[in-house]
């Protein structure tokens, strides 16, 4: 074997592992799979959750274009084994469900067009931290018209 045909061959062979890999990676994440289990559907763009969350993000001084990667579902409902990790909120009824690696946020039917609920979604999402920080959702009252934790 030449130099030049190893060469080609381990190039070769990079690029299907890669391409080996991808394809592996895009089969097994499937962000919405989770959610045909509740009959979700896609919401479409609706420009009052973007003014909701630009008003609420101006309030506390964050990223207001934030919520331009989330997509919005609305499902029959949220099982509650979805809610934070708080035993809480576990033992509650939860109205909307926020998967933020997948940037996905789940409303149960009705809940849909909660401007507080809304942003209180989207804020977990952008914080990346279980439970409700009170720098972020406020102690007990409401704060910048987001629905405050429960934990
Ligand atoms: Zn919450």
């Amino acid at each position: 074997m030449t130099p030049r045909t190893r060469t080609i061959l381990i190039v070769a062979g990079v690029v299907l592992a890669f391409t080996a890999a991808a394809i592996v990676y895009n089969v097994r994440y499937d962000p919405v799979a989770n959610l045909t289990r509740v009959h979700a559907t896609e919401l479409p763009f609706d420009s009052a959750r973007v003014r909701w969350w630009h008003q609420a993000a101006q309030c506390l001084g964050i990223d207001t274009t934030y919520d331009a990667k989330l997509r919005y579902f609305v499902g029959d409902m949220v099982p509650k084994e979805w809610g934070d990790l708080t035993q809480e909120s576990k033992s509650t009824i939860i109205h909307a469900y926020t998967d933020a690696a997948g940037h996905l946020i789940l409303f149960e039917r009705g809940f849909e067009h909660d401007s507080a609920l809304t942003t209180h979604e989207i804020l977990h999402d952008f914080i990346k931290i279980p439970g409700h920080p009170a720098r972020y959702f406020g102690a007990n009252a409401t704060r910048c018209g987001i629905l405050p934790g429960t934990d």
